[in-house]
């Protein structure tokens, strides 16, 4: 069937999919939302029906999303804002609900797409509660794979879940490989746009502020993944959550620095055959990427124009100036504990900088001790109460450490 000259047939039949967004006043979920809009401007109201609206604060911009995209559930995880959120839409159908434990009600709830896009360890339990639950995750959260990694990769295989990553490196390796000859895989690599302060020697980075350090050059993100991307911890989180989805062992996995941020993963194959991904730097893509999988769907995200671009470089990623993409590779060979670890401290250590405690390279400083403490490093970690544990260890060393920083 077609309307007006294009083809819908194959996003009538996606957009019937009812839709959780876990994390919908953040970047990813603005752009999430974004799509489900520009799909509805085109199909109607009722594509893609929202079963589930999550916030952690931000009532009133939950609230406007309610009115517009009229879920039938809508909870904001900071207990103290109900009250707001209530007097906001005491008027609507939307079921209004406070907490973490509403969150993981309405990370299980029936749909057939989960977008997760809540940030940092904070997203762990909602996302094995979706897992559990069944249908497409759609994973943003990339530090709930890199926390929980073992525990993650045991739940995704128990259950029916799909896993379809939005992390845009990811987005384009599930596109790119063959898992049915995933021998013949010689290497992954993902690239990364260097950040900010791609070009600077290392003292120089000893006092950048957060406004630097936010103002990312090719992505607008939340503040937690700007500042790993400027660290290049992000890249090394992306290395462990790559290792963990696509069950690749560290030697086949790679970064390259690529400031355009246009080719996205190239993944190289036994017979000398390399794949690359290549779109604008917009999220949106990977996101109607999953929300259609694995059909697909038009999304209203920037188009490439290689013309008017100047060129695509490639460089090495170096670990000297930016320690924190080493400490994380460190982690993903040693595996065990580590990455548990790891996350956990630079969450603190990402919070420290952006509230002015520590300084940008302090950043490392932090994850460097909390990867050395012996007391942390003791222990297993086989299901989401240890996962927890040690994060919640984790999170009170680097937060010693930071007062001593700041000291
Ligand atoms: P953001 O800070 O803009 O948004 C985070 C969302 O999570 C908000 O809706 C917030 O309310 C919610 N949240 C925060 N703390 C919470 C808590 N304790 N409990 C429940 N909800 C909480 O972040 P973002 O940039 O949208 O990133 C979200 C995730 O997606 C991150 O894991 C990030 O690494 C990943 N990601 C983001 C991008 C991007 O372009 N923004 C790209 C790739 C991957
Ligand atoms: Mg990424």
């Amino acid at each position: 069937m077609t309307t007006n000259g294009s083809n819908h047939v194959d996003w009538q039949h996606v957009s019937g999919r009812r839709v959780i967004v876990l994390g919908s006043t953040g970047s990813i979920g603005k752009s999430t939302l974004d799509v489900i809009a520009h799909t509805r401007r085109t199909l109607g109201e009722e594509a893609f029906p929202i079963v589930a609206l999550t916030a952690q604060s931000n009532a009133e911009l939950l609230a406007v999303q309610v009115r517009e995209f009229r879920p039938k559930l809508a909870v904001i995880g900071d207990e103290s804002r109900f009250a707001q959120l209530r007097d906001l839409l005491g008027d609507t159908e939307t079921e209004l609900a406070a907490g973490h434990d509403a969150i993981l009600d309405a990370a299980s709830r029936p749909a057939e797409v989960t977008m997760l896009g809540i940030v940092g360890a904070a997203g762990i339990a909602p996302a094995l509660a979706a897992v559990k639950r069944g249908g497409i995750i759609a994973l943003a959260n990339k530090e709930c794979v890199v926390a929980a990694g073992s525990v993650f990769r045991k739940a995704m295989h128990a259950s029916r879940a799909t896993i379809v990553p939005v992390d845009s490196e990811h987005n384009a390796a599930f596109q790119l490989l063959d898992f049915l000859q995933s021998h013949a895989i010689d290497k992954v690599v993902l690239t990364a746009s260097g950040g900010p302060f791609r070009s600077w020697a290392k003292d120089d980075m000893a006092s950048v502020t957060p406004e630097q350090a936010v103002a990312h050059p090719n992505w607008s993100m939340g503040a937690k993944i700007s500042v790993d991307s400027a660290t290049l911890m992000n890249k090394g989180l992306e290395l462990i959550e790559a290792h963990h989805l696509f069950g690749l062992p560290p030697d086949k996995l790679g970064v390259i620095v690529h400031p355009q941020s246009i080719v996205h993963c190239l993944v190289s194959y036994a017979d000398g055959s390399t794949l690359a991904h290549v779109s604008a730097p917009d999220m949106r893509t990977p996101i109607a990427h999953a929300l259609s999988w694995p059909r697909r769907m038009a999304s209203p995200s920037r188009r490439l124009d290689l013309a008017a671009l100047a060129g695509l470089t490639f460089e090495n990623a170096d670990t000297g100036r930016f320690p924190c993409l080493a400490l994380a590779q460190a982690s993903l060979q040693a595996g065990g504990l580590a990455p548990t670890i790891l996350n956990a401290a630079n969450e603190i250590a990402v919070h420290a900088f952006l509230a002015r405690r520590i300084g940008f390279l302090d950043i490392a400083r932090v994850v460097d001790r909390a990867l050395s403490a012996p007391n942390l490093l003791d222990g297993e970690i086989e299901d989401l109460e240890q996962v927890l544990e040690l994060d919640s260890r984790t999170r009170e060393f680097a937060n010693d450490e930071v007062g001593r920083l700041a000291a």
